[in-house]
């Protein structure tokens, strides 16, 4: 740390991403990425004539990936925001809508850079605990007054929300923003957007990092009331007018046109879901009852970390968190049936090992 960052910044304790290894190859199920490539219209959409006009700034209104996702979702463009992946749309959301004291509540276990927003910005945030079955009491955010995050399905649980429940969040703080981060949604989930028509405090943020492939193109949107669309339109503007790269928007409209070959995507993660979960469950594991594209799991016959390190060390990665509640999981993400194979043979034959 130099001399030079403001004193403000100098005890952030930043998000810490997972492992991208760079020591050869790991069946990689540790961020939810995923397990098949962008469809081949976004294959050929970014094609050399298009790398060539990079030289050119994009266009900072995305107007033709807007219009897409606007037909797409049965909205207007106007209530559409894209963004640097949907963690982008967190940070800006913070940053605006946590009200002029600066206050958030969110769950106490549920995705970790809602800590690190809250922290950046100097406001006090009220982490409310999930229940004993990891579920969240939808009753603990009403009337709460404050900027209310929840991400549905939750992380790292992969456990949803119904939406009735939900409007009952959204209803009972109308005076403050509810975003719902809808980064899983589509592998089971049931999306909010049809309610933003009816509350103008909601905003739904969802990204193309998981069920559309481009975790490494980065491109998220927001769908909520015009106004406060216009309110993200406002920080982006103040901030990077250019905040979607040229290929990145090319990409993104070529993926909604191939709609289909993603939702099949998600039918085949969501079937691979359902062996791994038999599997594990056969195998002794809790498993958490997941609608994302990854599953959180405990044995009694491994603790958590171990079971991470020797699968490590069989050149499979998964995700494991160090947090006392949840230091016996570890989040698998759910990749092709042939990786999800691999890996449970995996698991028997360290499960063997510690007989
Ligand atoms: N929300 C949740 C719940 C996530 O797990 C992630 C991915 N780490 C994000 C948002 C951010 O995704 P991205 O920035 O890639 O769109």
């Amino acid at each position: 740390m130099s001399k030079f960052l403001k004193e403000c910044y100098s005890t952030l304790d930043a998000y810490v991403p997972g492992e991208q290894p760079k020591d050869g190859e790991y069946i990689k199920l540790n961020t939810n990425e995923s397990p098949f490539p962008p469809s081949s219209g976004v294959i050929n959409a970014v094609n050399s004539q298009e790398v060539k006009k990079l030289r050119l700034y994009s266009d900072p209104t995305g107007a033709a990936l807007k219009q897409k996702i606007a037909a797409l979702y049965g909205v207007k463009e106007n209530n559409v925001y894209l963004a640097n992946g949907s963690d982008d749309i967190l940070n800006f959301s913070f940053m605006a809508f946590s009200g002029d004291k600066g206050s958030a509540v969110y769950p106490q276990i549920s995705y970790g850079f809602y800590k690190v927003f809250a922290a950046l910005y100097g406001i006090s945030a009220e982490e409310i605990p999930l229940k004993d079955d990891f579920s969240i009491d939808y009753r603990d955010y009403l009337n709460k007054n404050k900027f209310i995050v929840i991400a549905n399905p939750n992380a790292p649980t992969g456990l949803c929300l119904p939406l009735s429940e939900i409007e009952e969040i959204i209803k009972s703080n109308s005076e403050n923003v509810v975003v719902i981060d809808e980064a899983y949604v589509d592998f089971g989930g049931e999306s909010a957007i049809p309610l933003t028509k009816k509350y103008d405090n909601l905003l739904v943020c969802q990204t193309f990092s998981k069920s559309r492939s481009m975790a490494g193109a980065r491109l998220g949107f927001a769908i909520g009331n015009e106004a406060l669309i216009a309110d993200l339109e406002l920080i982006k503007y103040s901030t990077n007018p250019y905040n979607i790269n040229r290929l990145t928007l090319i990409a993104g409209a070529a993926a909604i046109d191939d709609d289909e070959y993603y939702r099949n995507n998600c039918k085949e993660i969501i079937k691979n879901r359902e062996y791994t979960v038999n599997a594990l469950k056969k195998l002794g594991f809790r498993v958490i009852d997941s609608r994302a594209n990854f599953i959180f799991a405990e044995s009694d016959r491994i603790d958590g970390e171990t079971l991470y390190k020797r699968l490590k060390e069989e050149r499979i990665l998964v995700r494991h968190f160090s947090t006392e509640k949840i230091v016996n999981f570890n989040r698998i993400t759910i990749g092709t049936m042939e990786q999800m194979q691999q890996f449970i043979k995996t698991v028997e034959k360290i499960l063997e090992e510690v007989k």
